[in-house]
């Protein structure tokens, strides 16, 4: 099983997909996205706890 997080689950309107094997890496994905793509200067706790909040296990081909 794998993380994944749907950007449009975390309020942005975007198509993004961020997957990753560990919630960790999930995490460290997905404030990298919002930092790039989104121009989110600082990923605050609010965010990180809403990243977790709509953050999902599903099977993930990371090979
Ligand atoms: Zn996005």
């Amino acid at each position: 099983m794998g993380k994944v997080i749907r950007c449009r689950d975390v309020g942005f309107d975007c198509e993004g997909v961020i997957k990753a094997e560990t919630e960790k890496e999930a995490l460290t994905l997905a404030a990298d996205h919002a930092k790039t793509v989104h121009g989110v200067k600082e990923i605050t706790p609010e965010i990180v706890q809403k990243i977790k909040s709509v953050m999902r296990d599903e099977p993930v081909a990371t090979h």
